[in-house]
């Protein structure tokens, strides 16, 4: 019987980033700060942003994370830590000219073929494995 997956909150996906893209390029702009975005230095603000969503995990077990949940200012802290990791990856996208809805459908396929559901369903094993 496969698990009931819990949904702990509604989410909306903007299925168009553009807006948002608009929103950062403009405060970057304003900033003068196109200068310091090489592809560099946003892949590892890129790095430095995930290693934040993961700090709101660190050290608790899966009922604690649940428990956190419950507060609104721990899902206020990890929906900004998700906006910084959306920012810098339109920002990496929009720098070296990659169109990310493109680059997911390419990748989806290839992770179809990787874990084909006839083999990776309920299962959490790497495909080199399968
Ligand atoms: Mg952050």
């Amino acid at each position: 019987m496969q698990a009931k997956r819990k949904v702990y909150n509604s989410v909306v996906i903007n299925k168009d980033f553009h807006e948002i893209l608009k929103i950062v390029t403009k405060f970057r702009d304003e900033r003068d700060w196109a200068q310091f975005h090489d592809p560099k230095n946003l892949a590892e603000a890129l790095s430095i942003e995930t290693s934040e969503l993961l700090e709101n995990f660190l050290w608790k077990d899966k009922k604690q994370v649940a428990k956190a949940l419950g507060d609104k200012n721990y899902v206020k802290d990890i929906s900004f830590e998700l906006a910084d990791i959306i920012m810098y990856t339109l920002l990496i996208a929009e720098t070296i000219g990659v169109d990310l809805k493109q680059a997911v459908k390419q990748k989806n396929r290839i992770n179809e073929k990787k874990y084909p559901v006839a083999k990776s369903k309920g299962n959490s094993t790497k495909y080199t494995k399968l």
